[in-house]
Formats: structure tokens, C-alpha cells, sequence
């Protein structure tokens, strides 16, 4: 059964779309959590990080090249911005389907308190 995030990429369920090329698709996180709160996902369903494989490699790639243009384009490049990959339980995945959760536009603060 395709993912939610294949279903956006087949405009079968709406999304707020900000970037797209033969290999990415990225949009506006549902719940954002950042004033600038973009989810970057390839346009093939790896699971999760643990997936990943060489071959996906050309995926990879595109994913951060994406994340170059839509910081740039969403004008968060100089102040800076983090970038997030959720993985299983511990992680807190929801959707699996790999993705970068891109956030920005504030001081974002410490990365985790444990
Ligand atoms: P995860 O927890 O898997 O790393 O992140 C999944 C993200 O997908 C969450 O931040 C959640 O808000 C977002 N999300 C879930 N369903 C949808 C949806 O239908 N549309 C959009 N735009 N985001 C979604």
C-alpha cells in the first residue's frame, strides 16, 4: 500500500508543495513545528534510514540538493536551519517513508534535552 507521502507525490491527497524534480518532492509539514517546517522526500519509498542502500544514492543526493535550493529560495540559507530524519520508535517515525524534516526561521535552540 503506497505511503501518505507517495499519495502526495501522486497528487492523490493535496499538499502545499515547494519543490519538486524527478527525484524530490517536498512540502509544508501538516504540523509544523518551526515557522519554515518543509518535509523533503524521494520519490521512491525507502522505508526508513535503515534502507538505504548504494543504489539509493542518486536519492540521497537530491534530497540535500533540495534542501540547498528550498533553504535559499525560502530565504533561510544565512541564518541557518537544522535538518531532522526520524527513524523507528526511538526516532519517533510516523510516516515511513524517508524523509528530512527541514526547519528554520527562528533560532531553533539545543538540539535535544535528555
Ligand atoms: P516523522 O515523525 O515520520 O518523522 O514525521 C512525519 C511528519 O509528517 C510529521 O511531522 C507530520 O506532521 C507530517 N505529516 C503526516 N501526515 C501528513 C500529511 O498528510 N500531509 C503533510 N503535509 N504532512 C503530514
Amino acid at each position: 500500500m503506497a505511503t501518505i507521502f507517495t499519495k502526495i507525490i501522486n497528487r492523490e491527497i493535496p499538499a502545499s508543495i515547494v519543490f519538486e524534480n524527478d527525484k524530490v518532492i517536498a512540502f509544508k509539514d501538516i504540523n509544523p513545528q518551526a515557522p519554515v517546517h518543509i518535509l523533503v522526500v524521494p520519490k521512491k519509498e525507502i522505508p526508513t534510514l535503515n534502507d538505504i542502500d548504494v543504489q539509493d544514492s542518486e536519492y540521497i543526493l537530491a534530497m540535500y540538493l533540495a534542501i540547498k535550493d528550498i533553504a535559499r529560495d525560502l530565504g533561510i540559507s544565512e541564518n541557518g536551519y537544522r535538518i531532522i530524519t526520524n527513524c523507528n520508535t526511538h526516532g519517533g517515525q510516523e510516516v515511513f517513508h524517508l524523509h528530512f524534516h527541514l526547519l528554520g526561521g527562528k533560532p531553533l535552540g539545543p538540539m535535544l534535552t535528555f
